[in-house]
């Protein structure tokens, strides 16, 4: 019998969870990466437990262990004063997936480690899928490196996990583009000296047009600090380099504590924040996932954990179908994914732009939305989180 055969658009995290979850049900993945290299820069990255479950279960557990620190708590804090307005138990019950805090790139790393290490996936880098064609047998794709050097590869299907700007969604008919949100991320890495390592603790920082979210990551020898604000226009790149000119400008007015933190972060990348509606995340033998169709604005922090959640999704009902029914069952696979994830993507994708709404009032408004935190307490906090972080996949 010949293996069945998957090609996976994109090793970002996204990708490379599908290419494991799918391998390890004995389906050879050949992943294409565009990028040249994996540099992923400095920033953290909150994993719930709705996509650590999914990591543990393919093997990640001590891995994940050694490269993030447990979270105890969320706690929302006002921009002028720092007065604590809520707090949100994080901590897990024993053996449960916990709330972890790490570096973007220790994940990806960790999830590039274990592709390698199965052999059944072939990663090829510095090719992006740039045509695809599909009928009733498969898909054929066109891969194209940066001096223009082609190569095809022949699959049973196409995962596209090529992110915001995603090819594949318009190879899909997808017209769309993504749009500026007005709102710009700052984020860096502040080395943590002795006593000020502080507790595992996510801070949430609430003012008018601009919030602040910080957490330990590197076992605590870090902190990652990210500023959103407004910004009237998005600049050039995704990925740039921030002035510190514009740093004060950003806490303007925020307290000490925000300010000593952020002037002692040694350089800041900027992100200008896009949004887009969510894609028909199936066209027959294509399916979308993460990123390319449905980009989460950091509100929430749960764009990574979608991804991660779409892939495991994705590879069961893969492999379901291609043995109850060979290659010709792929499309019904693709096709019930998308069913099945709708739903969910959606409605965390609303509920990330409604903290975004929520977070960056100003007053009046403001006093309503820190009473009602106040009144929900912590459990009440929590239990509104329940239907997002209690997510589990179907064994
Ligand atoms: C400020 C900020 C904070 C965030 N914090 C969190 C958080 O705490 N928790 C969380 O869960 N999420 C968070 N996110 C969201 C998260 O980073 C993304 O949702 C996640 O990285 C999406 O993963 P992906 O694999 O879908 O796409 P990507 O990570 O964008 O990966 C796509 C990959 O595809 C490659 N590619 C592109 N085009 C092609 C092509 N044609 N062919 C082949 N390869 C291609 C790219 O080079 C890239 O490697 C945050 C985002 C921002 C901006």
């Amino acid at each position: 019998m010949t293996i069945p055969h998957i090609l996976i658009a994109g090793a970002g995290i996204g990708g490379l969870t599908a290419a494991i979850a799918l391998a390890r049900r004995g389906i050879a993945v050949t992943v294409a990466e565009k990028r040249t290299g994996f540099a992923e820069s400095g920033a953290g990255i909150q994993l719930s437990p709705n996509a650590g479950r999914v990591l543990d279960a393919l093997d990640l557990r001590l891995q994940l262990k050694r490269a993030s620190v447990t979270a105890r708590r969320l706690v929302v804090r006002r921009w002028h004063d720092g007065a604590a307005l809520s707090e949100m138990p994080m901590s897990a019950s024993e053996g449960e997936s916990p709330f972890r805090l790490l570096k973007r790139a220790d994940l990806h790393m960790l999830l590039l480690d274990a592709a390698r290490s199965l052999p059944n996936i072939r990663l090829i880098v510095g090719r992006g899928v740039e045509a695809v064609a599909q009928d009733g047998d498969g898909v054929m794709a066109t891969l194209v490196g940066e001096s223009g050097q082609c190569e095809t590869v022949a699959a049973l299907g196409l995962i596209g996990a090529d992110g915001l700007w995603s090819r594949l969604r318009e190879l899909n008919g997808d017209a769309s583009t993504p749009s500026f949100t007005g709102f710009e991320a700052w984020r860096a890495l502040v080395p943590v000296t002795g006593a000020s390592a502080g507790e595992a603790q996510v801070t949430l920082h609430l003012g008018r047009d601009r919030h602040a979210v910080h957490y330990p990551v590197s076992g605590g020898r870090e902190t990652n600090l990210v500023i959103i604000r407004a910004a009237r226009e998005a600049r050039e790149g995704w990925s740039r380099e921030g002035e510190s000119a514009l740093l004060a400008s950003q806490v303007a007015g925020a307290t000490p504590a925000l300010h000593r933190l952020a002037s002692a972060a040694g350089s800041w990348r900027v992100w200008s924040l896009y949004d887009r509606p969510p894609a028909a995340m199936a066209k027959g033998r294509i399916a979308l996932l993460g990123d390319a169709a449905h980009p989460v604005l950091p509100f929430l922090a749960q764009g990574a954990a979608l991804a991660i959640e779409d892939a495991a999704v994705l590879a069961r009902l893969l492999a379901h179908h291609l043995e109850r029914d060979g290659a010709a069952g792929v499309p019904a696979a693709m096709a019930a994914y998308a069913r099945e994830r709708a739903e969910r993507v959606a409605r965390v994708q609303e509920t990330s732009r409604g903290n975004g709404r929520a977070y960056h009032l100003g007053r009046p408004w403001s006093f309503a939305r820190d009473l009602v935190m106040k009144r929900l307490g912590p459990d009440g906090l929590r239990r509104r989180h329940d239907w997002l972080y209690d997510w589990r996949e179907r064994a």
